[in-house]
């Protein structure tokens, strides 16, 4: 698969008011390839969102470097950075954030095209309402007028309107209701397959992602801790972490999954050795001194763990 976008070390430290450091991204690599749906999972406060911004180069990076299409980001000036910006989109949460409250949805789709210059824009608004499935007669209804879902799509065909090759996605769904949240997932898979998008899906739920991941990237307290096939991570987790948020998705099965154990830790002063050995059921001594390093387990597998769950070769 061609790279189209590779993050190598990153690193995104945030300076408090009282002097302390929080590290949110601590050496985090990472590659999405054209056309690749890439889940990146983990609870809240893990730097997921983080990273998020910093693939896109909405964020300033400490250290490291992202290259994407081949150019590294972080070294672009504004001007050059322009082109490169309406090939690269985020969706986010609120289906509110990026939209004018005053602007109906025609001007709103219109915005991106006349901004960069694009012909034929009465057009292209009409047909990128098709793409997400809204009908003609939403045009002229404002944000506030749109059903969250359908906020939502709207916020995607903005996203899409300049033929993007990457979507980067932080939470689109957590704020909708459940038969709302697959339709709108489904809406992801079909235009990452139709358009041919590379789809960064940034989430805390794995039941969310499983529809959608060609591979699943985990995060805990700003590293990545596992890194996969989507399937083949769900049916078989290599790190304790991964089991642990398997386990917590509900399946008719049993009604009732165990909680993961503790709190996170502060990522103002993160645990030594392992980052997940204050909550690991498996933690061994090693665990506590040692840092895991993210290693090849074979089949494309990477897990950072002393004591990996499966064996993948
Ligand atoms: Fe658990 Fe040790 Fe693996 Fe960390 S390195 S996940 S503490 S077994
Ligand atoms: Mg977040």
């Amino acid at each position: 698969m061609n790279t189209l976008l590779e993050a190598e070390t990153i690193e995104k430290r945030y300076r408090l008011g009282s002097g302390r450091v929080l590290q949110a991204v601590a050496g985090v690599s990472l590659r999405v390839g054209a056309g690749e749906a890439l889940a990146l999972v983990g609870e809240s406060g893990c730097g997921k969102s983080t990273l998020g911004r910093a693939l896109l180069g909405l964020t300033p990076i400490d250290a490291g470097a992202i290259r994407f299409e081949g150019q590294d980001i972080a070294r672009l000036s504004a001007r050059q950075m322009r082109p490169v910006r309406a090939r690269m989109q985020m969706v986010f949460q609120d289906s509110y954030a990026s939209l004018n409250p005053r602007r109906n949805a025609g001007e709103a789709l219109a915005e991106p095209l006349r901004i960069h210059k694009r012909a034929g824009v009465t057009e292209r608004v009409r047909e990128l309402l098709d793409w997400v499935g809204l009908p003609q007669s939403a045009l002229a209804r404002y944000p506030h007028e749109f059903s969250g879902g359908q906020r939502q799509r709207l916020n995607i065909a903005r996203a899409i309107a300049l033929d993007p090759v990457l979507l980067v996605a932080d939470e689109p769904v957590s704020a909708l209701d459940v038969s709302v949240q697959a339709q709108i997932i489904n809406l992801f898979r079909e235009l990452q397959e139709r358009l041919g998008l590379a789809c960064v899906f940034i989430s805390h739920d794995l039941a969310v992602v499983r529809q959608m991941a060609d591979r699943i990237a985990v995060m805990y307290l700003g590293v990545i801790v596992e890194e996969g096939d989507g399937l083949a991570v769900m049916a078989a987790p290599a790190h304790p972490y991964t089991r642990a948020l398997l386990d917590a998705v509900p399946r008719p099965d049993r009604p009732l999954p165990p909680p993961l154990i503790g709190d996170v830790p502060s990522p103002i002063s993160p645990p030594p050795g392992c980052r997940f050995h204050t909550r690991c059921p498996i933690a061994q001594a090693r665990c506590r001194e040692e840092v895991p390093l993210l290693r090849d387990i074979g089949a494309g597998r990477r897990v950072a763990c002393h004591f990996p769950l499966t064996n993948v070769l």
